[in-house]
């Protein structure tokens, strides 16, 4: 799958409009093979984690933003369906609470960065401090400029620290929140889901697609990139999410560990 052309090369300026939601062309695959892929490499991707938690040099971290029914949940249940539970662990991050209010933005999410051995995804993150905070103007463009900093200099420390950093924002275009926002009222086993709040964040779109423009564009790094993932087709989302985690993760070449004793000779009986 061709996906370097998904990532924000660093200190370039991001245009949303310019990343169109419906793409699909990184595969040419039917649906089928899709799924078949993708069976595929959540298999390949637990035989990874199993040597990263052998390991234990290294921690990985994804992000998952995007707006609300962009497909967060449905990337963690998919991508991540063959992996063991105890090597991986996600959090959601919700709006803050009280004792979280009282600090700052980053130290909810300190606390729940990887350990060594450990792949860590955020179901929402520190962005949310520069995008739904930005957006209902909590605070001013100064302010926003001065958290991309942190966010920077945090994921910087992270990387420094053997923390592999993955961004994704999930692009789903306006149209396709309406169709799933459609569903989440229509469909039994999805009511549940619906949140009336999100229409009014809805009517905000224009607002958010801003301040993701301008999140992406200040925090693409070397070592922590995003990635705009058309994510009209849930499908092709989570072929584009699963390649990614896939080939980053074989990159870092990870051996499990030579036993520390000599293991010649020894009899169970
Ligand atoms: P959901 O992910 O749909 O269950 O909703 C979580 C909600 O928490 C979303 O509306 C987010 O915008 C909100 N949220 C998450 N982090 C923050 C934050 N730091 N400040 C304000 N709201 C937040
Ligand atoms: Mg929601």
């Amino acid at each position: 799958m061709n996906v370097a052309k998904y990532r924000v090369a660093p200190g370039s300026k991001v245009i949303l409009s310019k990343w169109d939601p419906n793409d699909k062309s990184a595969s040419s695959a039917t649906k089928d093979e899709s799924m078949e892929r993708l069976r595929d490499l959540a298999t390949r991707i637990d035989k990874l984690q199993d040597v990263l938690y052998a390991e234990r040099k290294r921690s990985v971290l994804v992000v998952l933003q995007g707006m609300d029914t962009s497909g967060k949940d449905g990337t963690i249940r998919h991508v991540f369906s063959e992996i063991d539970p105890l090597g991986v662990r996600a959090v959601g991050f919700k709006a803050p609470s009280d004792e979280e209010l009282a600090h700052e933005f980053l130290w909810r999410i300190n606390r729940q960065t990887p350990a060594k051995g450990e792949l860590v995804i955020f179901n929402r993150s520190h962005y949310e401090d520069v995008l739904v905070v930005r957006v209902h103007k909590l605070i001013d463009q100064a302010e926003c400029e001065r958290r991309y900093e942190q966010i920077n200099s945090f994921e910087r420390q992270l990387a420094d620290n053997q923390t592999v950093i993955l961004k994704f924002f999930l692009h789903i275009s306006k149209d396709e929140q309406k169709k799933r926002l459609q569903e989440r009222l229509d469909e039994p086993n999805k009511q549940w889901k619906f949140n009336p709040g999100d229409l009014a964040e809805r009517k905000l779109w224009p607002d958010y697609m801003k301040a993701y423009a301008n999140a992406l564009t200040a925090t693409s790094t070397k070592c922590a990139p995003w990635y705009v993932i058309p994510a009209n087709s849930k499908t092709n989302r989570n072929l584009l999410v699963s390649s990614i985690l896939y080939e980053t993760l074989k990159s870092l070449k990870m051996r499990y560990p030579k036993p520390s004793i000599s293991l010649d000779g020894i009899v169970i009986d």
